[in-house]
């Protein structure tokens, strides 16, 4: 047989081994992705998700974060898999986004895990401890300390998924109407604060108050409270607390890393194809990171702007006033291990994680902050 005759039976061979390739890769898939796959495939169909928060809608920070998510997903999945974010209050109240993700009323939420704590009191974890781990200790647990593997654990009865869902970092202590020179100070003081800490400053002498972010300036302004803790100067100047608040304390005892979560109903996420589930995972991973970055971006330059601006007072707490929300945050952690056994085990986890972690910072991030300080010392916000 000639080379001319050979040739086209090379390419009559090849195109068919190609057809068959591709045949085979097709129902692989469709096998792989369900109907779903293919029907997004074929037409212009797509999957529509609600996600509720527990955030006034359009809050920067905070607000910024599902409304983030929401983007990344939309566009990582070319449209195919389409999130609306609403505000708080739109379609459910702040406090019952966790029940309506667990319903199904919306696929996916975002908030922070303490205020399901009359449901979940283990859930205080995931957001924060009172003298807990910073944000950047919290997510080597989560991620690399089986903190993640525990949350699932805890949500699971509830077909919940939860993801984390960006840090704030350190918060604020809180604005106050009245100096803080001692522990009697915190005698009456009604304070929204929500979570564990809530608890911790009862003990303390305090009246805690549960209020979501849509309320507090009201709650404040009124003087149905006398102190509120929300943020920290980029969310707390959105809010627009300095003008009804003097006294400006910190450090943020109470949450030193607090995290938020992305929460999505179970049997929704599991419908989803694999590839959009692994974009659900990776647009969360991303949000949990930037949120961070927004906050440590913008909370220097809010409170310069509010020192400048606003009459009030930057003060740290007392030593004395520390001391007893640090001696009531022991007796509050260990009285929520007591009661409840999945407290118990994410507990021994966290501390596990958090003791081992801390004696490392001690020669890595502390040494080098007091080293560095030492040779070029901070400018004080206040000089
Ligand atoms: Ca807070």
């Amino acid at each position: 047989m000639r080379e001319t005759q050979i040739l086209p039976l090379v390419v009559i061979a090849l195109v068919a081994a190609l057809v068959s390739v591709v045949a085979m890769w097709s129902m692989d898939r469709a096998g792989q992705g369900g109907d779903l796959t293919n029907t997004v495939r074929g037409t212009d169909a797509f999957i529509e998700w609600k996600l509720v928060t527990t955030w006034p809608k359009g809050l920067p920070g905070l607000g910024a974060a599902p409304e983030n998510f929401a983007r990344r997903v939309n566009e990582a999945s070319g449209g195919r898999l389409r999130i609306k974010v609403f505000g708080a209050g739109e379609i459910v109240p702040p406090f019952e986004v966790f029940d309506a993700v667990s319903r199904r009323v919306a696929e996916a939420g975002h908030g922070a895990s303490y205020y399901w704590k009359g449901k979940i009191p283990a859930a205080v974890f995931y957001t924060a401890v009172p003298f807990g781990m910073t944000a950047q200790e919290a997510n080597g647990w989560l991620h690399y300390g089986g903190g993640l593997a525990l949350w699932r654990e805890l949500y699971e009865p509830f077909g919940v998924v939860p993801f984390a869902g960006g840090s704030t970092g350190v918060q604020m202590a809180g604005w106050f109407n009245k100096r803080l020179n001692n522990r009697e100070d915190l005698a009456g003081l009604k304070m929204r604060i929500p979570g564990l800490a809530g608890e911790v400053f009862d003990a303390a002498g305090g009246s805690a108050v549960r209020i979501a972010g849509g309320e507090v300036y009201t709650s404040m302004q009124t003087g149905v409270i006398d102190a509120v803790e929300w943020v920290g100067p980029y969310n707390d100047r959105t809010l627009g607390l300095m003008e009804v608040g003097d006294y400006y304390y910190y450090p943020g005892w109470h949450e030193p890393g607090a995290m938020l979560e992305i929460i999505v109903n179970k049997e929704a996420l599991a419908a989803l194809p694999e590839d959009l589930q692994a974009i659900v995972t990776v647009a969360a991973r991303a949000t949990n990171s930037d949120m961070l970055d927004d906050f440590t971006a913008h909370n220097s330059e809010s409170l310069e702007i509010l020192l400048r601006d606003f009459d009030m007072e930057l003060l740290p707490l007392p030593d004395d006033v520390m001391d007893i929300l640090y001696e009531e945050s022991q007796v509050a952690v260990q009285a929520l291990i007591d009661a409840d056994p999945m407290a118990a085990k994410i507990a021994a986890s966290y501390f596990d994680f958090f003791q081992r972690v801390r004696t490392y910072h001690e020669i890595s991030e502390r040494a080098y902050l007091n080293g560095r300080d030492r040779v070029m010392p901070p400018v004080s916000f206040t000089e």
